[in-house]
């Protein structure tokens, strides 16, 4: 067996593949943080001896249920909801819901695997979970979203509240959604509690949720970039997406000084090589927000390039914040990046680089930070907005602000406390060690079941 013990990792994982085929998305999150624990748990005799990672793997419990619902037509329509409570050791279960034909019960697994991990990093008492539907909100009157999530919310009530799992939105899931789900939470419980995050601010919502996650992946990168004994001011950088996420990172990173150079949607890529400033990113946030147009749009207004079915990542940018989904940037995709001078990359989704571009990164000294460090800005004002729905009131935009920065560095630090050898930080290891020591402990002291 070599030194990082590789030889227990793959046995690990064989059994896991074994016992969970065709779980791919999840076999990927598990590696990649067992790669990292493997050797913290063999030098660690009550980790082993209380099964912890075996444990860590298997989630408290799944529930999976059928959500049927009518359209405007009155056509009946059946999809599959879930709820994946991964782990509770630190706190109520914490994680949002997808919206999105793509979901699969893997992909849960894999988003509610990584939730425990970046829960326990914010420093918040929040355990880990995640859930969704393979419905495809886009196309959809409100009042078919609305019939939806009565129908989905119908049968989760029974699975939830503020104590015991409280769910956000995700992907195909904003504010629209979580009012629906939240009504109908309502309705059938007559209690107003805070069981939801990413509520609108005038009925219990947290001001800067929606901001948090973007802004959040920025503070992280401000802090990495300190670090290194340099700053953001007048980096360039690569963003993809245009959604929740893309959107307020760039907002956050142009108003510390970057020029943003690109953002994407799931059809194509605009550059920008004068950077996407405050009144160009007005325009993007109507398009997307209100028209919910295509990012082509942009091209065609500021007449800058736009290349259909590309990704951002081939051109030249000193910071990369991939924020658009898993997998989007693959070993060639790194490749290209390190050829055009980045240095440091963040995610911003949830696992968007593959393990193929991790390692390009690694192999050439590239810091890369993983989503569940550098995006957990969200999870972490949604565990603000549950301490506000506690304590029944609500902090001003500035205060949650200043909380966020706070945990970002905090979490920024965590990482290298961790992940730091001969002066370089190795966030994937940091980020990985940090949360399962957290998470073990609590497992340790709570006994086995
Ligand atoms: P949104 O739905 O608001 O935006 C997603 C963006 O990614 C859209 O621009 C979408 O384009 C684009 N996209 C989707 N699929 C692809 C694809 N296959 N190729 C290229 N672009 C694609 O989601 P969010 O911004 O909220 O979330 C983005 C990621 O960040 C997800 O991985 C999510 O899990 C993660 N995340 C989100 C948090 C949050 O607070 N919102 C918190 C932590 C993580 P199009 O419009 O064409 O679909």
């Amino acid at each position: 067996m070599s030194r990082n013990g590789s030889s227990d990792v793959e046995n690990f994982m064989d059994n896991l593949r074994d016992r969970t085929s065709g779980e791919e998305e999840f076999h990927q999150a598990v590696h990649e943080v067992v790669e990292s624990i493997m050797p913290v748990v063999r030098d660690t005799k009550a980790y082993r001896d209380a099964a912890i990672l075996e444990r860590l793997v298997e989630p408290d419990r799944i529930v999976s249920f059928r959500v049927a619902w009518t359209t405007d037509k009155n056509e009946t329509r059946v999809n599959r909801g879930y709820r994946v409570q991964f782990n509770g050791a630190l706190g109520p279960y914490k994680g949002g819901l997808r919206f999105r034909p793509t979901v699969t019960q893997s992909v849960l697994k894999f988003l509610g695997f990584e939730q425990v991990f970046k829960n326990a990093l914010t420093g918040l008492p929040l355990g880990g979970g995640k859930g969704g539907s393979d419905f495809d909100p886009k196309g959809r009157s409100d009042d078919e979203v609305m019939r939806f999530c009565q129908a989905f919310m119908t049968e989760l009530v029974r699975h939830i509240g503020a104590d015991r799992d409280v769910p956000a939105g995700d992907i195909g899931v904003g504010s629209r959604e979580i009012g629906y789900l939240f009504g109908q939470h309502r309705r059938l419980t007559a209690e107003f509690t805070g069981v939801l995050t990413g509520k609108a601010p005038g009925w219990g919502g947290s001001l800067i949720r929606p901001e948090a996650t973007g802004y959040g992946l920025v503070y992280f990168t401000e802090r990495a970039l300190e670090k290194l004994e340099d700053g953001l001011k007048g980096k360039r950088v690569a963003i993809s997406g245009s959604g929740n996420v893309a959107m307020y990172a760039a907002e956050k990173a142009t108003e510390l000084g970057c020029k943003v150079v690109t953002m994407s949607d799931s059809s194509g890529v605009i550059h920008d090589p004068d950077g996407i400033d405050a009144d160009k990113l007005s325009f993007i946030k109507d398009l997307k927000l209100e028209r919910r147009g295509r990012i082509s749009e942009y091209a065609e207004r500021y007449d800058v390039e736009y290349r259909e079915g590309a990704k951002p990542w081939s051109v030249e940018c000193d910071v990369a914040l991939p924020c658009a989904t898993q997998n989007e940037l693959d070993g060639e995709d790194a490749k290209e990046l390190v050829k055009n001078g980045v240095m440091f990359v963040a995610e911003g989704a949830n696992m968007p680089t593959t393990a193929d571009a991790a390692k390009v990164f690694r192999d050439k000294g590239i810091p890369h930070c993983p989503g569940k460090a550098s995006n957990a800005g969200g999870v972490s004002v949604s565990g603000l907005e549950m301490t506000q729905n506690a304590q029944r009131l609500s902090w001003s935009a500035e205060e949650v602000d200043e909380k966020l920065k706070g945990i970002m560095r905090d979490i920024h630090d965590r990482c290298c406390a961790h992940g730091t050898e001969d002066g370089k930080t190795d966030y994937v290891r940091g980020a990985n060690i940090a949360a399962f020591v957290k998470v073990a402990d609590a497992m340790v002291d709570q006994g086995v079941f």
